[in-house]
C-alpha cells in the first residue's frame, strides 16, 4: 500500500531558511506561489521579458524576477512552465543552481524521459497537486487541502524528501493527503489515466455513443442530453460514493443494463488497446512521438484539435447549454 502524508508529517520549518523560486506563474504557478508564501515562506517568481503573467504574479503581491535571478536567489526552484518548454527554461537557469540546492517538478515528464538531465549535486524532487491550480489555490483560502503526490528523484542533501513535504505542506497539499510516489509511477499513471480513461477514452466514449444515437435517426438535442450532459451526475455521484453510490442512485433497470451491456462496450479489444496505449508510454514510445510533434510545430496536433473542436456535439451542446441558466451554476 501507499504511504499517505498528512500535515503532521511535513514540517514547513524545511524550508524557513530558503528562498522558492517559482517558475512560471500559469495553472500552477500562481497557486504554488501564493500559497507558500501565505504559508510563511519566502517566495521569488521567476517570468521572463515581457511575461503575460508579470502583471498577476505583481498585483498578487509577489516579487518577480528574470528566470536566471529568481534561481540565483533561490534554492528551491520550481519549475512550473508548461512541459514542453521546461528543457528550454531549465537550461536558463541550471548555471544558477548550487550545489545543494533542490529542482522540483509538479510532473516527472521531463525528468523520466531525459529531457531534462540534473546536476549530480543538486536534490530533484516532485509535488504535484491531482487537481488543476485555481482549485489548488481555491481550496488552502478556503482551508482546506488538495491531495497530492510527493517523489524523490535525487536526494544528495539527504533531507530531499522532508523538504519536498514541507513544499507540500506550504501548498496545503499534506492537508488533504499526499502519496509518496516515484518520478516513474507519477509519470506513467498520468499520462496513462488522461490517455485512455480521462481526456481520451471518455471523450471516445461520449462521441461514439452520440453519433450512434443521431445515426439511427434520433435528434441531436436528445443525443447530446444522453452521452454528454448526463455524465456529469454519472460521475459525481462515483466521486462521491464510487461505483456502488452510482449504481444505487440509478434506476434498477439502468443497473441490469449498464451491468450487462458495458462490458460489451468497452470489451476485450478495447482492454488491448488499453495495454498497448500504457506500453508506448513505458517504452517511451508516446513520449518520443510528442517531443517531434512539438519539434515540428504541432502539426498533426493542430489538425486533431479542430477537428475535435468541429465535432457536431460541440454545436449542438453549446446551442443547448445557452438556452439553459442551469447548467452555469
Ligand atoms: P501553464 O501552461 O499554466 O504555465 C503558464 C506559465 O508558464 C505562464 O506564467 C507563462 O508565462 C509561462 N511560460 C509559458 N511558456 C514559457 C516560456 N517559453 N518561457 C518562460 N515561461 C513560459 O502550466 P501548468 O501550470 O498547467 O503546468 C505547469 C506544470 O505543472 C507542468 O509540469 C504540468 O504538467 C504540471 N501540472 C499541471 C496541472 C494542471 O492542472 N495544469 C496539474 C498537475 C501538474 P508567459 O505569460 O510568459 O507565457
Ligand atoms: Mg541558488
Ligand atoms: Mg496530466
Amino acid at each position: 500500500d501507499a504511504t499517505i502524508y498528512y500535515d503532521d508529517d511535513a514540517d514547513t520549518g524545511y524550508l524557513d531558511d530558503a528562498t522558492v523560486a517559482v517558475i512560471g506563474y500559469g495553472s500552477q504557478g500562481h497557486a504554488h506561489a501564493q500559497n507558500l508564501n501565505d504559508s510563511g515562506i519566502d517566495v521569488v517568481v521567476g517570468l521572463r521579458e515581457g511575461s503575460s503573467s508579470r502583471d498577476a504574479a505583481e498585483s498578487d503581491g509577489l516579487n518577480v524576477a528574470t528566470p536566471q535571478e529568481a534561481a540565483a536567489q533561490a534554492d528551491v526552484v520550481s519549475i512550473l512552465v508548461p512541459d514542453t518548454v521546461q528543457p528550454a527554461v531549465y537550461d536558463q537557469i541550471k548555471d544558477e543552481l548550487d550545489a545543494g540546492d533542490t529542482l522540483q517538478f509538479a510532473h516527472g515528464f521531463n525528468i523520466h524521459y531525459n529531457q531534462i538531465q540534473p546536476s549530480d549535486d543538486v536534490d530533484v524532487t516532485l509535488v504535484a497537486p491531482k487537481s488543476p491550480g485555481h482549485l489548488v489555490r481555491r481550496n488552502y483560502e478556503a482551508d482546506e487541502g488538495t491531495p497530492g503526490l510527493v517523489a524523490v528523484y535525487q536526494d544528495v542533501t539527504g533531507d530531499a524528501k522532508e523538504q519536498a513535504l514541507a513544499y507540500a505542506k506550504g501548498i496545503g497539499c499534506t492537508r488533504a493527503g499526499t502519496i509518496e510516489t516515484t518520478f516513474r509511477e507519477e509519470t506513467e499513471t498520468d499520462l496513462f489515466g488522461e490517455q485512455a480513461v480521462l481526456c481520451g477514452g471518455v471523450t471516445s466514449l461520449v462521441k461514439q455513443g452520440y453519433e450512434t444515437l443521431v445515426e439511427a435517426g434520433y435528434s441531436e438535442e436528445m443525443a447530446y442530453f444522453e452521452c454528454m450532459n448526463e455524465l456529469k451526475l454519472i460521475v459525481d455521484l462515483m466521486y462521491e460514493g464510487g461505483l456502488g453510490e452510482m449504481w444505487h442512485s440509478v434506476s434498477d433497470t439502468a443497473e441490469y443494463g449498464g451491468l450487462t451491456r458495458g462490458d460489451r462496450v468497452v470489451d476485450e479489444h478495447a482492454r488491448e488497446q488499453m495495454e498497448e496505449v500504457l506500453e508506448e508510454v513505458q517504452d517511451g514510445t508516446f513520449a518520443r512521438q510528442w517531443i517531434t510533434e512539438n519539434q515540428a510545430g504541432r502539426p498533426n496536433y493542430d489538425q486533431l484539435k479542430t477537428a475535435e473542436e468541429n465535432h457536431e456535439i460541440e454545436a449542438v451542446g453549446e446551442e443547448l447549454r445557452g438556452l439553459f441558466s442551469w447548467a452555469d451554476e
